[in-house]
């Protein structure tokens, strides 16, 4: 990267800095569309870096659903949904949300990232407490921020340590706040243990279900089915940018916490409704995971290949979910590894802080419905020969 020598010259330093450090961001052009191969940097690799989970994102049948919403509805909705922006559309996906996670009700957001900004900036304010896991995801922490309650945050997945934090609480409002799948660890949140300190503190509980949804569960409904507490979570969010293949995202919950967000949520009032092709697009893959178990069922056999092959090999492996992180410590080592996997036909992207702790950067899979057992077994075949060749092994 170079940069000219303009006004904006003071933000070099801090980029060079970055550099230097071995963490400066470039992005990655791909040259085709996704699948379980993909064109990047002029050749053909696997991509194992995905979140479409269930291979949604490529199911044909979903053209069909985008030209049906556009000849009814229109390529656009240019309003807030409060002004002219709510269409039936979004009234019929809403209801499918609700039905499918097994709440009364349900609320569209454009991102799961704005979906969480609403719930932590409209249940609590100053006064309040928000209680979360060290490791959730930065739309929790910055939509901890910005609601001005007061925010404890427990070690990863410690229930000691959270039910300490509530025991000293005088708080107004406590929320406890968790990822039900975690991002960069592939573990589960343990949801039982959560809904028992809850209600013992009389605190409320907060799902994020982006990576559980469509994953989770027998009939993947996310983190509360998997635990069988459907309809025992008062505040669950759900994206649609993961294993539903596309984008957007939901809060499902009681009616009058849905009634709620639509008065106070300012990410749901101030901004443009969702386009009516991509409403479609998600119906029909909301359809699809409901009707075609077997793409769940072979991501978790493909899963459990993958870490059963990984462990094998003598990697230290985190989590028990289709994420599944290979510490290797360094940075650069980490990097290193990733680009000489590249160079064996196998995309997969480091991750280093501040997006996970110093010393921990790590390799990060996921796991596709998409994968053959030839992919899987060549990805591992790749992940010896590098892991050899640099001492990691
Ligand atoms: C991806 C992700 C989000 C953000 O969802 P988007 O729809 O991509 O904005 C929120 N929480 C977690 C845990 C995530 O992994």
């Amino acid at each position: 990267m170079r940069w000219k020598m303009g006004r904006l010259s003071f933000l070099q330093e801090d980029l060079e800095v970055l550099r230097g450090r071995g963490r400066l961001r470039e992005l990655k052009w791909i040259a085709s569309r996704l699948s379980n191969r993909v064109r990047v940097e002029g050749k053909e690799v696997l991509l194992f870096c995905s979140n479409d989970y269930l291979g949604i994102s490529q199911a044909l049948l979903l053209k069909e659903e985008a030209s049906r919403a556009i000849e009814e509805w229109g390529v656009g909705a240019p309003s807030s949904r409060s002004i002219a922006g709510s269409l039936l559309i979004h009234k019929e996906l809403e209801e499918r949300l609700a039905e499918f996670k097994g709440t009364e009700a349900a609320l569209l957001f454009p991102t799961g990232y704005m979906a969480n900004i609403a719930i932590l900036t409209s249940l609590v304010a100053e006064g309040d407490l928000i209680l979360s896991d060290q490791y959730n995801h930065a739309s929790i922490i910055d939509g901890s921020r910005l609601s001005r309650a007061e925010v404890w945050v427990y070690k990863h997945r410690d229930m000691d340590h959270l039910e300490d934090l509530l025991k000293r609480s005088k708080h107004r409002r406590k929320l406890i706040v968790t990822d039900g799948v975690f991002s960069m660890e592939g573990d589960i949140a343990p949801l039982r243990e959560l809904r028992e300190l809850s209600d013992r503190y009389g605190a409320f509980l907060v799902v994020d279900d982006a990576h559980a949804t469509g994953v989770l569960g027998k009939e993947g409904r996310g983190t509360a089915e998997y635990f069988g507490l459907l309809g025992q979570v008062e505040v669950q969010m759900g994206t649609m940018g993961k294993a539903l293949g596309v984008m957007g995202a939901f809060v499902a919950g009681e009616r009058i916490l849905i009634d709620y967000l639509i008065n106070k949520a300012r990410t749901f009032m101030y901004t443009t409704s969702l386009p009516p092709p991509l409403v479609g697009i998600l119906l029909g893959a909301l359809r699809i995971l409901r009707e075609e178990g077997w793409r769940r069922e072979r991501l978790w056999e493909n899963t459990r290949m993958f870490r059963e092959g990984v462990k094998r090999l003598g990697f230290e492996v985190l989590g028990d979910t289709p994420i599944v992180p290979l510490v290797i410590g360094d940075d650069n080592l980490t990097m290193e590894f990733s680009r000489r996997l590249l160079e064996k036909g196998v995309y997969v992207q480091g991750i280093r802080p501040p997006t996970v702790p110093e010393g921990t950067s790590r390799l990060r899979f996921s796991i596709s419905a998409l994968h053959t057992e030839q992919d899987i077994r060549y990805a591992l075949g790749a992940l010896e020969e590098v892991g050899r060749e640099l001492g990691v092994l």
